[in-house]
């Protein structure tokens, strides 16, 4: 029953008009089944304009002897009313919360597809560990061209134009030949480079690709990295290589892990020398024990792993550092031969043929 066809005046407040508007406000909240028809139902029933509303205001319309129980009866009316929307709002919001969460509900055990994680390849690992030695000791990371002037791959480093490294078996050489440039065959330009632009002192660490023209096998690529270090101040010596060496292989290896240098031959440096790790799994106790037989260094107590000396006051005076001021020293490492060693790992292919599996078991390296 809606207010305009209500009863209005005196004829509002007998009392079957009031259980007329009763029934027909409960009837409306019964029937409504979302939060919007309740709404409705309310504004209808209960609101300013609603039969009870108007049959509360006639009240002083009627002779005040039955103003007491018409009071009474519209009041328990309204009470009723009043009661009836507050229960069915509470069933209302309860339905609409139990939709909603079926409808997001979500199945855990439908199939979803999966992306496979990926991993740090293990060479990333290794240069990201070995730079980290480094820069803790204050050192700088150096990085330099793939493409390089011929220049700088050799002439800066005192290697000769008849050197047999300088011919087409070892390097690659990029046309038109006659701009001189190569692919670099060593991470050596990048010292030449820093010591070019830098202040001095420098102590940098320069890892990166270096390219030959070599086979692609279990033992060689021809796309490898390397590892230098290159340090120039007032006062260097063999001694401070030795000691730099030694820290680098215990960080690398464990503690306790020693190196040893046997001469050799480099152009750009003076005195060189090889360096020998010690094996770091049977600690030299595998020599001359047939008990005991190592994998890792052949029974032979010692793994070789780079190449080192005081830089040769050639190299200096070309890159416009007085050898008499300043002296320094450097060395360099395959980075594949030492995860090679590092890792126990028998064939350099997998190292980039990109199956990410292989990297998953390698995870370890980068710590
Ligand atoms: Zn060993």
């Amino acid at each position: 029953m809606s207010a305009q066809n209500a009863p209005e005046g005196a004829d509002a407040l007998r009392p079957e008009a009031i259980e007329a508007s009763t029934s027909a406000a409960l009837a409306a909240i019964a029937a409504a089944g979302t939060m919007a028809e309740l709404k409705d139902a309310r504004l209808a029933h209960a609101g300013d304009r609603s039969a009870l509303a108007l049959a509360n205001r006639a009240i002083g319309s009627i002779p005040p002897t039955e103003r007491k129980e018409a009071g009474r009866l519209l009041g328990a009316a309204r009470a009723r009313v009043q009661q009836a929307l507050a229960e069915r709002t509470e069933q209302v919001e309860a339905a609409e919360l139990a939709r909603t969460l079926l409808a997001e509900t979500v199945d855990v055990t439908l199939p979803v597809e999966l992306q496979p994680e990926g991993a740090i390849h293990p060479i990333r690992g290794l240069i990201d560990l070995m730079s980290d030695v480094f820069v803790a000791m204050g050192w700088e990371v150096a990085e330099g061209p793939e493409l390089e002037a011929e220049w700088l791959n050799f002439d800066a480093l005192n290697i000769g134009a008849d050197h047999p490294s300088r011919g087409e078996t070892d390097t690659l050489f990029v046309e038109p030949v006659s701009n001189h440039l190569v692919m670099r065959t060593h991470t050596s330009p990048v010292q030449a480079r820093a010591l070019l632009t830098r202040d001095l002192p420098v102590y940098v660490i320069c890892p990166g690709k270096t390219y030959r023209a070599d086979e692609y096998d279990a033992t060689h690529l021809p796309v490898f990295h390397q590892v230098e270090g290159l340090a120039v101040d007032k006062g260097l010596s063999l001694a401070h290589l030795r000691g730099t060496l030694d820290h680098f292989a215990q960080a690398m290896f464990g503690a306790g892990i020693r190196t040893r240098m046997r001469p050799h031959y480099f152009p750009f440096t003076e005195p060189s020398a090889e360096v020998d790790l010690q094996c770091f799994v049977c600690r030299g106790e595998s020599v001359g024990n047939p008990d005991r037989p190592c994998r890792t260094c052949k029974s032979e107590g010692w793994i070789e792993w780079g190449g080192c000396g005081v830089v040769n006051p050639r190299v200096l005076r070309a890159c416009g550092v007085d050898p008499e001021v300043y002296s320094g020293f450097a060395f360099g490492m395959g980075i594949e031969r030492t995860l090679q060693s590092r890792n126990n790992l028998s064939d350099m292919r997998d190292l980039v043929e990109g199956d990410v599996r292989f990297s998953r078991t390698l995870k370890g390296v980068a710590r």
